[in-house]
C-alpha cells in the first residue's frame, strides 16, 4: 500500500545523522576528506553498524566491505536495496554520497516508528570506493556486485602508498564473509545531491533522474627513458612526462569542442617518474574521461581520446599501455521505478524536474542487472567535490520525503 502523502521523514533525526558524519574525517573548513579504508572511514562505518543494529536491521559486511543492513518484509522475496556510499573525496563535501545512505537509515527509522512492515525487505547499502579518490577505477564495489569486475582483481588494486584493496580491509576489520554480489535483489535506489546547478538555478525542489551522461574513461601508462634535460637532442628525447601531458591537453581540448552542448572533458591526474629536474621521465600515468549526454557524441569523443594517445606517442618516441578502461551511463534506469519517483514527487507536492546524472554512481553499475534510477536534491550553485557543498535542509528535505514514498511503493506493489 502507498504511504499517506501526510507520512514524512523525521527531517531533524536524518540532519543529526549528517551533523554526526560532518564530524568524521575533517578536511578543509566545513568539508570532508573521508578516503575510502582510511581510519576516519572505519569510523563513519563503525557509527553507521551500531545505528543499524539499533534499529533492529541484520547487517552483513560483503568481501569487498560494502555493508549492508537488512529491514525483513513480510514475505520472503528479494529485497529493495536503497543506499550509497560514506567516502568522500580528498577535499569532499559533507552530503555527496551520505545523505543517500542515511536518508535510507531515515526511511527505515520512520518504518520503524510507524510499525509498518512492507511486503518486500528493504536493504541499506553503503558501497566501498566509490570515489575513485584512493583506488581507480570508482565504483569498483558496486561494479563487483553486479559482476562487472572480479573480486580478485579489486582486491589487487593498489593505492599510492603501495596498500592494496585487499589489505585495506583487513586492517579497517571490513573484508566481509559475505559473498559479493551473486543473489537477486528487486531494485535500487539511490538518493544524491544533484552536483549540478540545474535544480538551484530552476528553483526545482527534487530530481527524476531518467538518464545518464554517457562516460568513458581510460589509465594509461606511458614508458619512455631517462636522460639529462640539457645535452639530450631533442630528436633523441622519450619523454614519458610530456607523453602524458600532451594526452591531458588533448583531452581538455575535445571538452572546449564539446562545451556548448554540454560535453565535458577531464585531465584528472598525471604522475610521473623520476619527476625531477635535470633528468626526463622514464614512467608517467594519466587518467582522463570524456563525457556527453548524447552516447553517439561521447563515443566520438571517446575515440579522438585514444587518437590522442597515438598522437603523444608518435610525438615523444614513449610507448603506452592502457591500464583501465571505464564506461557507464546512458539510457540505463528502469521506467517503472522512474514512475514510483515521478508519483511519490506528484503525490507529495513538490516542484519535480526530469534530468540526466552527469556524474557517476553506483546506481549505474546496479542498472546493469537490475532495476534501478536516483532521485536528486538540489546543491546551491552545483558546488560538490569542494569543501564548499551545500544541501541545506530545505534543500534535502522534498528528496528524502520522495526516497521513502517511492521505496515503500516499490517495496509493497503486488
Ligand atoms: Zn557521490
Amino acid at each position: 500500500m502507498p504511504l499517506s502523502p501526510e507520512i514524512r521523514a523525521d527531517l531533524g533525526r536524518f540532519l543529526s545523522t549528517v551533523e554526526a558524519s560532518s564530524g568524521i574525517g575533517q578536511g578543509r573548513p566545513d568539508g570532508l576528506s573521508r578516503l575510502t579504508l582510511s581510519d576516519s572511514d572505519r569510523e563513519i562505518r563503525d557509527l553507521f553498524v551500531r545505528w543499524c543494529t539499533e534499529a533492529g536491521l541484520q547487517v552483513s559486511v560483503d568481501g569487498m566491505g560494502s555493508i549492508f543492513a537488512r529491514r525483513e518484509g513480510s514475505e520472503d522475496l528479494p529485497p529493495v536495496l536503497v543506499g550509497s556510499h560514506l567516502d568522500t573525496q580528498v577535499n569532499g563535501g559533507r552530503f555527496d554520497g551520505v545523505i543517500g545512505v542515511f536518508g535510507a537509515l531515515e526511511l527505515v527509522r520512520r518504518l520503524n516508528d510507524l510499525g509498518i512492515t512492507t511486503r518486500r525487505p528493504i536493504e541499506i547499502v553503503n558501497w566501498t570506493n566509490e570515489e575513485g579518490a584512493r583506488y581507480s577505477p570508482p565504483m569498483v564495489a558496486s561494479g563487483c556486485f553486479v559482476g562487472a569486475h572480479p573480486v580478485e582483481w579489486a582486491h589487487g588494486l593498489r593505492d599510492e602508498d603501495g596498500v592494496s584493496i585487499g589489505e585495506a580491509l583487513d586492517a579497517i576489520g571490513y573484508r566481509g564473509a559475505a559473498p559479493v554480489g551473486g543473489r537477486e535483489i528487486d531494485s535500487y535506489y539511490e538518493l544524491h545531491i544533484e552536483q549540478a546547478d540545474q535544480l538551484d538555478r530552476t528553483g526545482h525542489q527534487v530530481g527524476i533522474v531518467t538518464h545518464g551522461y554517457r562516460s568513458h574513461g581510460i589509465r594509461v601508462e606511458f614508458r619512455g627513458e631517462t636522460g639529462h634535460t640539457g645535452p639530450l637532442p631533442m630528436e633523441r628525447r622519450r619523454n614519458a612526462l610530456m607523453a602524458g601531458a600532451r594526452l591531458l591537453v588533448a583531452v581538455d581540448d575535445i571538452g572546449w569542442e564539446h562545451a556548448a552542448t554540454g560535453g565535458k572533458a577531464t585531465g584528472a591526474r598525471l604522475t610521473a617518474s623520476p619527476n625531477k629536474a635535470g633528468i626526463l621521465s622514464d614512467l608517467a600515468e594519466a587518467v582522463c574521461d570524456v563525457r556527453h549526454e548524447r552516447p553517439e557524441i561521447a563515443d566520438a569523443m571517446r575515440d579522438r581520446m585514444l587518437q590522442a594517445i597515438q598522437a603523444a606517442c608518435e610525438r615523444t618516441g614513449c610507448e603506452a599501455t592502457i591500464l583501465d578502461t571505464w564506461s557507464w551511463g546512458g539510457d540505463i534506469f528502469d521506467r517503472e521505478l522512474i514512475a514510483t519517483v515521478r508519483e511519490a514527487a506528484a503525490a507529495l507536492g513538490y516542484r519535480a524536474a526530469e534530468l540526466p546524472s552527469q556524474a557517476g554512481h553506483d546506481a549505474y553499475f546496479l542498472a546493469q542487472r537490475f532495476p534501478a534510477t536516483m532521485i536528486f536534491t538540489p546543491c546551491k550553485d552545483g558546488i560538490t567535490h569542494n569543501n564548499h557543498e551545500l544541501a541545506t535542509p530545505a534543500m534535502i528535505e522534498p528528496g528524502l520525503n520522495v526516497l521513502l514514498h517511492a521505496v515503500v511503493a516499490r517495496a509493497d506493489r503486488r
